[in-house]
């Protein structure tokens, strides 16, 4: 694989029987989005966005927001750019939104949560969305990060829906989420598998302790065991439980770094998952690799990799069953 220089041409990943993924770019502003284009990338599979404010003691105004955002967008004309409202506390802290002074922030009140005392926050954040989308011709699809519950995807689904933001959806980053998104998904329209923090979550491993690295692995089987879960959850709302292999009736993408390793990408593929976002240059191997496969291969190596004993018997046996890696 490293021999031959690679290329994503862009129009989707083709697995051997002709099955198309979507292969799309995680960025955090519009340099980022540049490149993404450039690199092929079939849109935006996760937008970060609050790179954008890192460094700010105040919340930027809507005007300023709009801006950003169109810039953004205006890289994928026509394309699938999920925005991801501000993902803030724990490893991104924002004097503005957060706490500093939480026990323990990675279980605190972060990303979504913090609307529940600072709504205006969010809700700005949704205005400049609709006001940038109206003016380029991108189409957003929302999400929120950190979500637990059914009464949480339903209030970020209204509020998204109020502002004529449609799709609007949902990270799933904790067990409860990939437990419930048979649930979660009859309200979101999409989900999108944060498995940096699922991990994290599901492991109890600090993703920031290197000395944890060993647990933070998405090749842990609890945690392709809760992907798994999630997929089988979209189909279910999506009125589909028994046709497992059919694509999902409602959208599951994976946009941790996960989806950029190929051989785990092919995991994703075959537990049913529709799209994978990753940085850009990470497109070409998983194309590579994907291509090296059929759907019903990748299904079979993903069983393999679920039933494995430990992360590392999940490594081997999905290794092995993809030559192109050697
Ligand atoms: C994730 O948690 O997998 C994710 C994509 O979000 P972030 O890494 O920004 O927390
Ligand atoms: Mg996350």
């Amino acid at each position: 694989l490293q021999k031959n220089p690679l290329t994503y041409e862009g129009g989707g990943a083709v697995l051997k029987d002709g099955t198309r993924m979507q292969l799309l770019a995680n960025i955090g502003n519009a340099k980022d989005a540049e490149k993404a284009a450039a690199a092929n990338a079939d849109g935006v599979g996760l937008f970060r966005t609050e790179f954008l404010f890192l460094d700010r003691e105040d919340e930027p105004s809507v005007e300023e927001q709009t801006a950003a955002y169109r810039d953004v967008f205006a890289h994928f004309p026509g394309k699938k750019v999920v925005v991801r409202t501000i993902d803030a506390g724990a490893d991104k802290p924002l004097p503005f939104l957060t706490d500093a002074d939480e026990p323990n922030p990675a279980l605190g009140v972060r990303a979504y949560r913090t609307s529940w005392e600072k709504p205006q926050v969010l809700a700005h954040q949704l205005d400049a969305i609709a006001a940038a989308a109206a003016q380029t011709e991108a189409k957003p699809w929302v999400m929120a990060p950190m979500i637990a519950t059914l009464e949480e995807t339903e209030d970020v689904v209204a509020q998204c829906r109020e502002r004529g933001l449609d799709p609007a959806g949902i990270m799933v980053e904790t067990p409860a989420a990939a437990l419930t998104a048979d649930r979660l998904l009859g309200s979101a329209a999409f989900a999108s598998i944060g498995t940096n923090d699922l991990t994290q979550y599901t492991m109890a491993a600090d993703r920031q302790l290197g000395s944890l690295a060993h647990l933070n692995d998405p090749w842990q089987p609890a945690v392709l065991a809760l992907v798994q879960a999630t997929a089988r959850g979209a189909r279910i709302a999506g009125g589909d439980a028994e046709a497992y292999g059919e694509s999902a009736n409602r959208p599951v993408g994976v946009c941790g770094e996960a989806a950029g390793d190929p051989a785990l990408a092919v995991v994703l593929v075959g537990l049913g998952v529709n799209s994978l976002s990753m940085t850009p240059r990470s497109l070409p191997a998983v194309a590579t690799v994907l291509a090296s496969v059929s759907l019903e291969e990748a299904k079979a190596l993903a069983a393999a990799a679920v039933a494995a004993p430990t992360a590392a018997a999940a490594k081997d046996a999905v290794r092995a069953g993809l030559p192109i890696l050697e």
